[in-house]
């Protein structure tokens, strides 16, 4: 094997030219170790110094990466190379990442390493790619933080198609380098003269195939021999992919920004050259995407890179699609879902060449690879969306690594919220790490929403039939109105589905419909055209028929409760004419599967073809649509009912964000929110447009019960298909724990282990340990001992979650 992989490398020229003499026949030689720290000796290889490697795997045994020694032929390779070693019993040659670097080798032995045992780096990997170093610091600083072992977290963080080299690109283009005036030119061999007259005489810069047919070579090896000698320049193909990221795109003119906007501009501008963090409070519609647009001019202007993160790649489409109108003459990169792998490699390598200027993308577009110093601010917008948290390990917080990020990069920081995240208010107003800039009015020319609470349970007293109603009287009418007037409207209920509840007509039965691998409840789905109704349950996907009957006593099935399915029926039904020009759209995941859909969507409703736009939390972000006159929330009482202490913050945030989607035209907007609750205080909070009102007793709240902000929170979860084997794994870690807690005066607290919320998923049982800390850094210092200690191996058995979100 080894062999067939060396022969390869070997006839690989571009290796070759540049580690001419890389002594690949003497890796599978055993290692003297005498002959380690003797000069050197001629019958075994000399190492110049080691490395840490981190390969695709989650080897917690060495959660910093595998040793190996580097052969003389590669110790030029720079930390953040790509390269193979051999790995396993058959020394199989395995990618990985040099995560750091030693000279020393006596330094091994304090690694607790036997240099004796120790293998040599293969080569450097065919795509020569190195990870900047400001991106590698941040994937040890994930590594450590989120305790997760250092080749997990670069497989969680590179995308896949850039580590496979899926789609490469090998357009490669040739120009003639600029000679300084009084460089001494270099000595070329014969050859290499002839090849640089053929491709003066080219039409430069010239693509890598043309100038082999042009050069008659049969390999590029010394075209690259020319570029390291100075003479040719290379430059990799530099287009931008943004296609679909240019329709649908909002008003795009060049705005004179309000004096506040300036201000927050110009405040945040001083802070260019220095990590510092800003919190941009600003109300919906107040422009923040205004105030981003003007800093990511200067600091283009200053010759920088800027990288701009926004929630979900549903919202690229409308933010990105302004960005790029604005900035006509910049190189901008989109990083989203829906590029292809090829595509997905070329924005990298547009990043990594320093070829884009600027880069927009969702949670992942943190990790883009752009130059080390050349990144001169970080901004993410929607700071407070729960989506920029990564939901398997590595589990990061995409806006706490875009912090990370800037103080790596010494360069200022820009959270964006209407709804600021609890943390990031906590850290503007009571820990003043952070700026805080206000915008607290709207746009010149956008109306504040008037929103309407409406007490669902007293309107709903008024119907005299037996029908499920979800759109009350107060919302039907503002929805007649608004058509009528030609406005458009949008309808939020964040559940999918038809109902999420189906029972026993006999209450004194009492028979639910649960999920039997998972302890939740099914959901009825239904399909409207070929009136089928089944159940699924959301967590583990399966899926059966309604049953007609109760199968404990055979009385009729009801199903109550709310779905996007359900609420689609009751408005073509008030409304018929919704489905006669199909008006009428259900956004939620079950219909807009892919982004293109989702962006089609958008672009149908831009141009007034679509005039209801009903669905979950994907229609309350971030849209700016001026015609929308009307929002309907059809239940803001979803969140409330979770078992989750941000129930409130959460809340708060759906119900200001999605009433802001209104007024953005010169017509007044109005909100309407259905609630069972219409006096709970994140609700009318919300209505009044309060948030600092709101934010500040839910803070109180907070330190009131030690929760976070106020306290750090680490949450591991233990599973097992044995329920009694979960229990007694959570309760050896939990003692663990509490060990090495103790061994600190200001102990953590543990809580648990107790079943988690969800006790059993996809027929495993969970337990939860939560770890609480006034410091963040006495959390990391637990599980780190406890990584030491081997007690966390990831994986199906074991998550560690820093700082959750749910
Ligand atoms: P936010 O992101 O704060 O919700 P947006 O950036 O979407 O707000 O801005 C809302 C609307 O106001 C956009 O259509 C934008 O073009 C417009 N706008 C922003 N700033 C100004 C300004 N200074 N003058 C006029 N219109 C503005
Ligand atoms: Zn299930
Ligand atoms: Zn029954």
């Amino acid at each position: 094997m080894i062999e067939r992989l060396l022969s390869r490398v070997l006839q690989s020229d571009e290796l070759s030219s540049i580690y001419p003499r890389a002594p690949f026949d003497s890796f599978i030689m055993p290692l003297r170790t005498d002959s380690l720290f003797a000069n050197q000796t001629t019958d075994a290889p000399a190492a110049a110094g080691f490395a840490l490697v981190a390969v695709e795997r989650a080897f917690d045994r060495a959660p910093e990466g595998l040793t190996y020694l580097i052969p003389t032929g590669l110790a030029m390779l720079p930390e953040g190379a790509r390269v193979l070693v051999p790995l396993g019993r058959g020394d199989q040659p395995t990618a990985g990442w040099i995560v750091r670097k030693g000279a020393d080798l006596s330094e091994l032995t304090t690694l607790g390493c036997n240099p004796a045992k120790l293998k040599f780096l293969l080569a450097q990997d065919v795509s020569e790619a190195v990870l900047p170093s400001e991106l590698l610091a941040l994937a040890r600083w994930i590594s450590g933080y989120y305790a997760c072992p250092i080749g997990m977290t670069l497989a969680g963080i590179l995308p896949s198609a850039v580590r496979k080299q899926v789609g490469r690109i090998t357009r490669v283009f040739y120009g003639l380098a600029e000679v300084e005036v009084d460089a001494t030119p270099p000595k070329l061999t014969k050859r290499q003269r002839e090849v640089l007259d053929a491709i003066r005489v080219m039409e430069l810069p010239a693509e890598q195939a043309a100038v082999l047919r042009a050069t008659g070579l049969s390999s590029a090896a010394t075209l690259k021999r020319l570029a390291e000698l100075g003479c040719l320049r290379t430059s990799k193909r530099s287009t931008i992919e943004a296609e679909w990221s240019m329709s649908a795109v909002g008003s795009v003119a060049a705005v004179e920004p309000t004096t506040t906007q300036r201000e927050a501009v110009d405040r945040i501008a001083t802070t260019f050259d220095t990590f510092a963090q800003h919190l941009l409070f600003g109300v919906t519609g107040s422009g923040k995407t205004e105030v981003y647009i003007r800093l990511i001019q200067r600091c283009l202007a200053r010759g920088k890179k800027a990288l701009l993160l926004v929630p979900e790649i549903a919202l690229t489409p409308q933010t990105a699609g302004r960005i790029i109108a604005r900035f006509p003459d910049s190189r901008v990169a989109i990083l989203h879902s829906g590029l292809t792998a090829s595509q997905r490699n070329l924005m990298w390598s547009l990043a990594s060449d320093g070829a884009a200027d600027v880069i927009v993308g969702a949670r992942s577009a943190v990790f883009a690879p752009v130059p080390d110093g050349t990144l001169g601010l970080v901004i993410v917008d929607e700071e407070h969306e729960t989506s920029y948290k990564q939901d398997s390990a590595p589990r990061y917080h995409g806006r706490d690594c875009a912090i990370r990020r800037a103080q790596l990069a010494r360069c200022p920081v820009v959270l964006g919220s209407a709804t600021p995240s609890l943390e990031s208010w906590w850290n503007a107003t009571v820990r003043k790490s952070s700026a805080l800039h206000r915008l607290p009015e709207r746009a010149p020319g956008l109306c504040v929403p008037k929103v309407t609470i409406v007490d669902f349970a007293s309107e709903r007293r008024q119907f005299r039939d037996n029908k499920v109603h979800l759109i009350g009287p107060m919302l039907e009418r503002g929805m007649r109105e608004t058509l009528d007037a030609q406005g458009q409207v949008l309808l939020l209920l964040n559940r999918r589905g038809y109902a999420n509840y189906i029972a026993c007509a006999d209450q004194r039965c009492g028979w639910t419909a649960q999920c039997s691998e998972c302890d939740a409840g099914m959901i009825c789905h239904q399909d409207r055209i070929a009136s089928l109704q089944w159940v699924r349950c959301h967590h583990c996907q399966a899926e059966q028929q309604l049953p007609r009957n109760c199968p404990q006593c055979g009385k009729t099935v009801t199903v109550f409760g709310l779905g996007t399915q359900r609420v689609e029926e009751e408005l073509l039904r008030l409304f018929p004419m919704l489905e006669e020009n199909k008006s009428l759209v259900r956004v939620d995941g079950d219909t807009m599967q892919t982004a293109k859909h989702f962006h089609n969507c958008l672009g149908r409703f831009a141009s007034g073809e679509i005039r209801v736009l009903m669905g979950t939390q994907m229609i309350a972000k971030g849209l700016d649509f001026p015609n929308v006159r009307l929002v309907g929330v059809i239940s803001a009482d979803t969140a409330l009912s979770l078992p989750d202490f941000r129930a409130g913050e959460r809340t708060f945030q759906l119900v200001s964000q999605v009433s802001g989607r209104c007024g953005r035209g010169g017509t007044a907007g109005r909100a309407i929110v259905q609630t069972f609750y219409p006096d709970n205080p994140a609700i009318r909070l919300a209505a009044a447009h309060d948030f600092e009102t709101f934010a500040s007793q839910e803070l109180q709240d907070r330190r009131e019960f030690g929760l976070p902000p106020a306290r750090r929170l680490a949450r591991l979860t233990i599973r097992d298909a044995s329920e009694a084997i979960a229990r007694e794994n959570a309760e050896t870690l939990a003692h663990a724990i509490q060990a090495i807690a103790a061994t600190n005066p200001q102990s953590a607290e543990v809580r648990g282990p107790q079943p988690a919320r969800l006790s059993r998923v996809a027929g495993f049982y969970r337990f939860e340990i939560e770890l609480l800390h006034d410091s963040a850094v006495e959390i990391s210092r637990i599980l780190a001992a406890a990584r030491s200690a081997d007690l966390l191996p990831l994986g199906e058995r074991l998550s560690v979650d820093v700082d959750p979100v749910s």
